[in-house]
């Protein structure tokens, strides 16, 4: 079984436990070569070896959930291996398809939580992984159709700031009760803890069902169902009725009251964010087996013993493991199992009941159209829908376009099935196109090539009312789950599925008597 993995020539290729930090060994079960400088004692990185038949800890899958967690497991001592069906580590964070010289990406943005330290900003620190980041521009509003320009979101720091904004973008101001209104439901909306809005039972109902307890006043829903619309790209009432109300909060939070950043990497998400904690793992001990499949969690009398994986050359084996740690999305997870654990399939059930589709596309510019550097989320001036989002994303950070040239991205949501996909995406890649002439006039002139794609969202979890994974199993003994479709979750977005990573790897410290 190949596994890439730093090996340590000094002891034929066995790995350099005693270089691990904090290791509490509680357990004895690791430690040997303790104090070793590990740049001194390993290769370069990346030499094949071969997959033990036993270790502390396996975790299924190297998303951005699962190489955290197994970067805190290595970190405390344990023997961990991650094992990654796919030829890379970062799972759903991939590249759209974009010419050489330019650098598609899926994620624009992904959030910190609280300003200046997200689960991902603070696991960085904790495992002293190499990750930098750069800050995304403030969103800005464009109401169609309306003739003004783009409205920028300033960086609120108060209901009454919002407010101000807010009411800029109408043409005459609101009543003196909604603004009172407003500024109330604003301030009880920033009140809320933090652990409240990602836990029960804000974290499992509709922000529709909860939204009369927030206010009944017309105008301040329709500010959230606007929030709502335009922060997943979608419908207002559909947005509303999709994401939960601690979701929606949390969104309103981070993004409209500024209480988080928005952040970019160099060049991508998975080089930038995911591989820093990859080798951070690596570098403590841990081993990642890339191209290998889990075919299933094996599990007996009520307990989890391992994993029968599959390596790259076909050859199904058993790998046995005190504690599995599964990340992976609700398609995954229940392939994994011969029987499904109760509560995973409660939880897949419901996402599968929604009906989602996302519209992309990459414009490569034969010049440069535009200067505007913010997101422009064009809304619908009836119904405060996102019509579209529309970056210019070379603008605000240079890599994604080779010099002279502009990378354009637009994208939008909508509530439909895998048929009505097939029925509306052309008519749709033709109003995609009318609106972006419409924002950056010259567009259709100066496109070189333009690459559409299409999606059912696998991204939408962190923010829904789905009862989630429960992070341990309630009915499987020595099982874990970590990723973003799992609870408990302290974020939005990537960082949601990192969170999950930190709490599940602390978690298992903790019970095994390690040094966190
Ligand atoms: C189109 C799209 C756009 C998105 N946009 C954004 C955005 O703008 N901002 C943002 O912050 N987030 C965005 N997200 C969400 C973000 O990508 C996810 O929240 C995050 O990547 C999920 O990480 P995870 O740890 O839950 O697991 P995943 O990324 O799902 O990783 C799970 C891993 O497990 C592996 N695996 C599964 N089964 C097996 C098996 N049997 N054996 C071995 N390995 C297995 C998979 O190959 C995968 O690598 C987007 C997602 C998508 C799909």
């Amino acid at each position: 079984m190949p596994v890439a993995s730093r090996a340590c020539q000094d002891c034929n290729g066995e790995i350099l436990r005693g270089a691990r930090r904090g290791s509490g060994n509680a357990s004895g079960s690791s430690g040997d070569h303790r104090g070793r400088d590990p740049l001194g004692a390993h290769t370069a990185g990346g030499r094949k070896r071969v997959m033990k038949d036993e270790y502390d800890a396996v975790v299924v899958g190297a998303g951005i959930g699962g190489v955290i967690c197994g970067a805190y497991l290595a970190s405390g001592g344990l023997d961990t291996l991650v094992i990654e069906k796919a030829d890379r580590v970062g799972g759903r964070m991939k590249l759209d398809k974009t010419s050489p010289g330019f650098t598609g990406f899926e994620h624009w943005v992904t959030f910190g939580q609280g300003w200046g330290g997200g689960a991902w900003y603070k696991a960085a620190r904790e495992l002293d992984a190499d990750v930098s980041f750069y800050e995304i521009p403030e969103p800005c509003l464009y109401y169609r159709g309306t003739g003004k320009g783009f409205e920028i979101a300033p960086r609120c720091s108060s209901a009454s700031s919002l407010l101000s904004y807010y009411e800029s973008l109408f043409p005459t101001p609101l009543p003196e009760a909604t603004r009172q209104e407003f500024i109330r439901a604003l301030n009880y909306a920033g009140s809320i803890p933090y652990e409240e809005l990602f836990c029960e039972p804000l974290a499992n109902i509709p922000f529709y069902d909860w939204k009369d307890k927030l206010s009944t006043d017309p105008v301040v829903v329709g500010f959230f169902a606007s929030i709502a619309a335009n922060s997943t790209m979608c419908e207002s009432d559909e947005a509303m009725k999709h994401l939960s109300a601690g979701g929606l909060l949390s969104i309103f939070r981070f993004w409209w009251m500024t209480e988080a950043h928005c952040v970019a990497f160099k060049p991508d998400y998975v080089e930038g964010l995911v591989r820093p904690f990859a080798t951070a793992m690596e570098r403590d001990g841990g081993e990642l087996a890339l191209g290998c499949e889990v075919v299933e969690v094996i599990v007996e009398d009520g307990e989890s013993r391992g994993v029968r994986v599959r390596d790259e050359g076909g050859v199904v084996r058993e790998v046995g493991a005190q504690k599995v740690i599964v990340n992976g999305s609700f398609l995954d997870i229940p392939k994994m199992f011969q029987e499904v654990p109760p509560e995973v399939q409660v939880s897949v059930d419901s996402f599968r009941s929604v009906a989602f589709h996302d519209f992309t596309v990459y414009a490569e510019m034969k010049h440069p159209i535009t200067e505007e550097p913010h997101p422009v989320s064009v809304v619908d001036p009836e119904t405060g829908s996102n019509l579209l989002m529309i970056w210019a994303l070379s603008n605000a950070f240079s890599w994604y376009a080779p010099p002279g040239k502009q990378l354009i991205f637009a994208s939008r949501v909508l509530p439909i099935d895998e048929e009505e996909r097939k029925k509306v995406r052309k008519t749709l890649k033709v109003e995609m196109d009318e609106i972006i002439e419409e924002v950056f006039p010259g567009y259709g002139a100066a496109v070189e090539k333009k690459h559409y794609s299409s999606h059912y969202p696998l991204w939408h979890y962190q923010h829904t009312w789905y009862p989630k994974i429960p992070y341990r199993s309630k009915s499987v003994k020595n099982l874990f789950f970590v990723g973003d479709c799992v609870e408990p979750q302290y974020s939005v977005t990537v960082d949601a599925a990192a969170s999950t990573g930190v709490f599940c790897g602390k978690a298992i410290l903790r019970l095994e008597g390690r040094e966190v």
